[in-house]
Parts: structure tokens; C-alpha cells; sequence
């Protein structure tokens, strides 16, 4: 990993960021949605959906690699409106590309309907801030 990339570690989500997420992915539904999360001072806060975020799960890894480098970038979030919450192979392979923590999401988008993973995938918790 390129020392470049380098950001500080990521402690958590903002609720109120994550209560965003979920209206989006509801709103979005039953079509997908791709974002990515901006930290500020180690806890996401901000995300910035991508160009033409109504996308398939094929062309997800392109649009995110066409989103200018930035080192607040945290990783990236999305939506899995079949329910499935984990990552597809296609996931994985632009995880990597963006960030440490990638959220996906799916109905019915509540509190409990999303889930966090490392860039190789495995599942993390991510603390919620207040
Ligand atoms: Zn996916």
C-alpha cells in the first residue's frame, strides 16, 4: 500500500452521517447506490455519492475508480438492495482501490440493515457516534 494513502486511523461513523446513508439507499430502491466517505479528524462524517450513483453492481468498481484520490477518503459505502450483506467478488476487487472501511447496505435500510467490512472483506464493527 502506497505510504501516500496513509490516513489516520478511523474510529468511527457520525449517526447522523449513517441515518443519510440509509435514506439514500431507501430512496434509491430497488436500485443501487455508491458513496464515498470522507473522515474528519478519524470518524466518517461526510460522503459524496459517485457520478451516475444509480448504477449495477458491475459498473460500481469504475465509478469509484473514477473519483479524484483524496487522504480523508475512508472507504466507500453502498448499497445490496437484494438484502445480500456481504461483499460480491466484484466488491472485493475495488475495495482495495478505496479506502479502509466499506459499508453496504439493504432493505429495509433500518438501524441494524447495514454492515461494515475491511478492504479484504472481513466484517468489522464500527462504533456510531452521537
Ligand atoms: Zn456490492
Amino acid at each position: 500500500m502506497p505510504t501516500y494513502m496513509t490516513a489516520m486511523e478511523i474510529r468511527g461513523i457520525r449517526r447522523d452521517c449513517l441515518d443519510t446513508l440509509r435514506a439514500v439507499g431507501r430512496s434509491q430502491h430497488p436500485k443501487e447506490f455508491v458513496a464515498v466517505l470522507r473522515e474528519t479528524d478519524g470518524i466518517i462524517e461526510e460522503f459524496d455519492l459517485a457520478p451516475g450513483t444509480v448504477v449495477t453492481e458491475q459498473s460500481a468498481g469504475f465509478s469509484l475508480g473514477m473519483m479524484p484520490l483524496d487522504v480523508h477518503v475512508a472507504g466507500s459505502a453502498h448499497s445490496h438492495p437484494n438484502g445480500v450483506l456481504r461483499p460480491s467478488d466484484a466488491d472485493l476487487r475495488f475495495f482495495g482501490r478505496m479506502g479502509r472501511f466499506h459499508l453496504i447496505f439493504g432493505p429495509p435500510y433500518e438501524d441494524t440493515d447495514w454492515r461494515a467490512f475491511r478492504r479484504d472483506g472481513t466484517p468489522v464493527s464500527l462504533e456510531v457516534f452521537d
